[in-house]
């Protein structure tokens, strides 16, 4: 009961405070975010999933980092007078989406910002190991998109994707390389856009939606256009339990009737792929999970991926290894991407560290000492990695990994 009571005040109080901020009456607002996080923070307290509380622990520093802000934002908003919020603006906008082609739609700043989001990057699809059929399937949809189509012949398959699973997996290494496969050969610009969902609430205070049907329409006049959302969990987390926001609301509508506008009338020709990475799936509701038909879960590595993600992070690196690769890989089951990387670096450090004693003193002689010396390396032997294992341990839980395949399993059934 005191848990839901905490929630509830949470909520109105963060409410209050969007309201106030609206009306241009900072000290109130200020006074509201303290209180919804002083509430929060008891309802924390009083949560037993510890990932749940700490995503509320975590929902108390925007807000705090928020209250300290406020001067700041208020600032940036009376700069943009345009998009200054107005009675009409605070209603959930689930209007149609904004017309891809008109371009003065958007607030010039808000462009702006949508166009930091574009993102390039040079990851290629072989710098990621394993997952072999996630990759075939991004391409084919990237492909679709790109490819012309047929005159006279309306074809569907085309289709947004849910990428989740545990931390470190490779979620946003495989948007990465989507990005490098999008970028124009030409030299024309990208169309890949990168956000996090919980940078956008918590630095675009009042302006979120805004930004997300900015992002829609700079990305339709883009077309095709690649839109990867991540951490979308930060934004749905809340609303089974009744503890979503009003900016939240609003941003989750406007994204439901961005995703609904791609596919209406006079949209033919234009193709923005939408893409989602999260590590909470079970937080999303249905009207998302309805609109991403491919839900694909991108699990913690097998033992030939891991085999691979070892190549890539060491003999791809130069190192040479003594021992078979395979007895590696079967040592670290349970490990993801990210803590095969970290295991690697581990091994790596250690061993060049030992080889190089005697750098410090070459540099207490001089530069010129330092800049002659080549730095030696030697191959790594199992004792190597068995030591590293000790300093790198897997953090997702076999319960967690359960936790994936029962949803995965209650999704496609
Ligand atoms: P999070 O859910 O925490 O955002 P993520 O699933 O998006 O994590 P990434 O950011 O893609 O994970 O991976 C983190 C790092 O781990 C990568 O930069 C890469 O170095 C390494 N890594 C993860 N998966 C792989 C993989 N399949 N192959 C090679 N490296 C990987």
């Amino acid at each position: 009961m005191a848990l839901e009571f905490n929630l509830k005040q949470s909520e109105d109080y963060e409410k209050q405070a969007f309201d106030a901020f609206s009306a241009s009456d900072l000290k109130k607002s200020q006074y509201c975010l303290m209180k919804a996080a002083e509430y929060l923070t008891e309802a924390a307290k009083e949560t037993k999933d510890g990932q749940l509380s700490e995503l509320r622990r975590e929902k108390v520093r925007k807000l705090l980092d928020k209250a300290k802000r406020l001067p700041e934002l208020a600032e940036q908003a009376k700069q943009k007078p345009s998009s200054k919020q107005t009675k009409d603006d605070k209603a959930p906008t689930s209007a149609a989406p904004s017309d891809g082609a008109s371009k003065s739609s958007v607030d010039a700043e808000i462009r702006g910002t949508v166009e930091s989001l574009i993102h390039v990057s040079k990851v290629t699809w072989d710098e990621i190991g394993g997952l072999a059929d996630t990759k075939q399937e991004l391409k084919y949809a990237l492909g679709m998109t790109l490819a012309k189509r047929p005159a006279g012949v309306s074809l569907a398959g085309w289709s947004n994707f849910l990428l989740y699973g545990p931390p470190g997996t490779g979620k946003t290494l495989l948007a990465a390389a989507i990005s490098n496969a999008v970028k124009r050969q030409d030299g024309g610009s990208s169309c890949f856009f990168n956000a996090k969902i919980a940078g956008i609430l918590s630095k675009y205070f009042g302006e979120s939606a805004k930004l997300i049907t900015g992002l829609y329409t700079v990305a339709r006049e883009k077309s095709p256009a690649v839109v990867f959302l991540d951490e979308f969990e930060s934004l749905t987390a809340s609303r089974d339990r009744g503890e979503q926001t009003g900016a939240e609301r609003q941003v989750l509508s406007t994204f439901l009737s961005e995703l609904d506008g791609l596919d209406k009338k006079g949209t033919e020709g234009v193709y923005v792929l939408t893409i989602l990475a999260t590590n909470r799936p079970w937080d999303l509701d249905a009207a998302i999970l309805s609109r991403f038909e491919k839900k694909i879960l991108i699990p913690l590595p097998d033992l030939p991926a891991r085999r691979e993600i070892l190549d890539i992070h060491l003999a791809r690196k130069g190192f040479q290894i003594e021992t078979d690769l395979g007895k590696i890989a079967e040592m670290t089951d349970g490990y993801s991407g990210r803590e095969l990387e970290a295991f690697s670096k581990e091994v790596t450090n250690r061993m060049i560290v030992e080889m190089n004693m005697a750098i410090p003193e070459l540099v207490t002689k001089g530069i010129e000492q330092a800049m002659g010396y080549e730095i030696k390396l030697r191959p790594l032997s199992l004792a190597d990695f068995e030591r590293a294992r000790q300093k790198v341990q897997p953090a997702t839980t076999p319960a967690t990994v359960k936790r994936y395949h029962d949803w995965r399993d209650s999704v496609t059934r």
